[in-house]
Formats: C-alpha cells, sequence, structure tokens
C-alpha cells in the first residue's frame, strides 16, 4: 500500500472515529406532522414519511438515529409518564450518544424540557428539544431549520473535545435557550420562545456563537443520575384582583396537596385581606410548601419591599425569584417524587437554584 494511501485510510478512519452520534427522540407535536390533503387535518407522520422530508439530516458530518414514541403525540397530551420516558430513553442511551435531540410539540415543551432538567442529574451531554410552529412538510415550514441546527447544537464540541452545551435546552428559531429558563411566548411567530430572566447560551446566525460563560458544565467524571419518580400532588394558584376564599381555600384543602405555586403580583405581591393571610399560614402550618411567583414574565420576587409581601412571608410562603412557573411546578414534582415526606429538605431545596433555573439575590428574601 503506497504512504498516500495510508494517509487516505488513516484520514478516513479519524473521521469516522470522529463522527458524533446523535439520538433524535420524537415524541410527537407540529414537527413531525403531516397533512391529510382529504380531510386538511395534521396526522403524525410515519418515520419513513418524516425522514424522506429532512434527508439532509443524514447527509451531514452527524452520524443520527432516530427513536420514535409510539404513538407519537400532541404535546397537550404529555404527562409526567412521558417525561419518565423521555428522561429514560437518555439514560438507557447514555454511553451510545454524543448528544441528544428531543422532537416535542411546543405547547408543553417548556414543562418537558424544565422536567428532564431536574430528572438528569450530573448530565454531561447535550439534550436539545425542539419542534416546530409549521408541520414538516409544509413549504415554509421552520422544522427543517430548526431540526438540523438542534442536531449541530447537540453535536459541538468545545476545544477540549467536550461537549459545548451539557445541559437541557431548548432551541427555537435562532435560539438556544436553558430549558428551565424558557417559556413558550407565541403560537403565531417563528420565535416561539424566550427566557426573559437568563440570557440564551448560544445564538445561530451564519455562525453560530456560544456563550461558554452562561453554560453550566457538570463536575468531571460524576455518573448521570436519573430522578424518575414524580410527584403530581402540586397545584397553581394564581391570584387576581376581586378573588375569593372559597377559591383559595379550595385549592389549599386538596386532598393530599404537597405544593402550591402562588402566582403573585409585581415583586411578589398579594392582597392584604385577613382571610387570605390566614388561609395561607394555615395551609404551611399543615406541611404544604407554598412558592411565591411572581405573574411577571422578567424581574423577581423580593418579599422585602412591601408590606402585602411581608404578609406572605409571616404565612410561612418562600420566595421563587425569578424562576418561570414551568420550572417551579417540575422542581416541586420532582422534589416531592424524590423525597416523600422530607418537608424541610424539600423547601431548603426549592430556596436555591439546583440546576440553573434561578438568580437568588441575598438581599431579597
Ligand atoms: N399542539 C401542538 C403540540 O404542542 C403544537 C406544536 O407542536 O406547535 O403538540
Amino acid at each position: 500500500m503506497d504512504i498516500l494511501k495510508k494517509i487516505r485510510n488513516f484520514a478516513v478512519f479519524f473521521c469516522f472515529c470522529a463522527m458524533k452520534r446523535i439520538l433524535v427522540i420524537l415524541t410527537g407535536g407540529t414537527i413531525t406532522m403531516v397533512r391529510n390533503h382529504e380531510t386538511g387535518a395534521l396526522h403524525p407522520a410515519d418515520v419513513d414519511t418524516f425522514k424522506a422530508f429532512v434527508p439532509e439530516m443524514f447527509a451531514g458530518n452527524v452520524d443520527v438515529e432516530m427513536l420514535p414514541f409510539n404513538p407519537l403525540i400532541d404535546s397537550s397530551d404529555i404527562s409526567p409518564e412521558n417525561w419518565v420516558r423521555m428522561a429514560t430513553a437518555v439514560a438507557d442511551n447514555y454511553r451510545k450518544y454524543d448528544g441528544f435531540v428531543i422532537l416535542h410539540g411546543t405547547d408543553t415543551m417548556s414543562y418537558s424540557a424544565s422536567a428532564l432538567s431536574f430528572m438528569l442529574e450530573n448530565l454531561a451531554k447535550p439534550v436539545v428539544f425542539t419542534g416546530s410552529q409549521l408541520p414538516v412538510g409544509v413549504l415554509r415550514s421552520d422544522a427543517k431549520e430548526n431540526l438540523l441546527t438542534a442536531i449541530e447544537m447537540a453535536a459541538a464540541e468545545d476545544n477540549r473535545g467536550k461537549p459545548m452545551v451539557p445541559e437541557v435546552t431548548i432551541y427555537f428559531e435562532d435560539s438556544l435557550f436553558r430549558a428551565n429558563r424558557a417559556t413558550k411566548k407565541n403560537a403565531e411567530h417563528f420565535e416561539a420562545f424566550d427566557s426573559y430572566n437568563y440570557p440564551s447560551l448560544a445564538k445561530a446566525g451564519v455562525h453560530i456563537q456560544f456563550r461558554e460563560n452562561l453554560i453550566r458544565y457538570p463536575e468531571d467524571n460524576m455518573p448521570l443520575f436519573t430522578h424518575l419518580k414524580i410527584c403530581t400532588d402540586v397545584a397553581i394558584l394564581k391570584l387576581f384582583p376581586g378573588i375569593n376564599e372559597q377559591v383559595v381555600r379550595a385549592v389549599l384543602n386538596t386532598k393530599g396537596l404537597k405544593g402550591v405555586v402562588l402566582e403573585t403580583y409585581g415583586s411578589g405581591n398579594a392582597p392584604s385581606a385577613q382571610w387570605l393571610y390566614k388561609a395561607l399560614k394555615e395551609a404551611t402550618e399543615r406541611g404544604i410548601i407554598i412558592v411565591n411567583k411572581t405573574q411577571c414574565s422578567m424581574g423577581s420576587v423580593d418579599m422585602g419591599q412591601y408590606e402585602v409581601a411581608r404578609n406572605l412571608l409571616k404565612a410561612g410562603v418562600i420566595s421563587g425569584y425569578d424562576i418561570t412557573t414551568e420550572a417551579l411546578l417540575t422542581k416541586m414534582m420532582t422534589l416531592f417524587g424524590e423525597f416523600p415526606g422530607q418537608t424541610d429538605k424539600i423547601k431548603h431545596l426549592l430556596s436555591i437554584p439546583i440546576c440553573g433555573e434561578m438568580t437568588v439575590d441575598v438581599l431579597r428574601q
């Protein structure tokens, strides 16, 4: 074999070794759907039809394999059992692949992606959620661009050869967001997601620009640990002018209730009515954990600022700082599932960030 041939074979071998392997997990959503031309309705495509719409997926320098859920579902039907399936699919294939892309409907993507960020402890490989506003088969669809760039993001490595973004993220339109900071903001535009209290981790233009200083990197050599027990004994209680005692008590007296996301005004304020204070205090004394989350998309809870918020503190309500509702709810569900009966531990873990989901300002208690 002449020397040139040897060099070429080595190059081919090296390329093959260096080729990143990405598992694309299909759960459903618009991105996996095609239109039935007779009825006009959208329905999930089978995997071969889906692959035929995005042949580029298999033509690049990334080795892509697909794992479809059966059946594919609209994300309005997503339940914690599906989160467990997604987390298990990542864990079972963790050694075999360099990264994961999860195709998911946009409607509840930020719930699923937030849940996985808490369920996959010590994650050291990228898990990128994406979807689309228009079905994959439609000419103007955003499906192809979102999927191909999500694969590229999942395969990206830094100059030490380590995964560039070893976090659970959402890629949409041109931005990569930390999953537990993102929320769906638009049902119409292609720019469907935003992360109001934390900058995007990467921007895709002509080049993809990663913001390495904003990305979380795991401690070296920690094994992936999955939290697969999810507890659904939680509720969201959104305050509004005129809310009455019956409604508040109906929520707080729900049988088996363990945690409440209390959606308050502005920097975490609530009406000063005595009955409200009393109902909340009685609930926290019964061991229900109530976390204050502002209804504003941007900014943080600050329970020290106004008298009306101090009442909440006195009632035993804890601060959710600048967390999203999706992150707070799924964090509670994971913690209540993982540490049943350990109220103090859960309260502590809810008041600190455990995977980048909130910024705690020590001056704001
Ligand atoms: N209803 C769809 C879903 O969430 C919407 C979408 O994918 O954009 O599955």
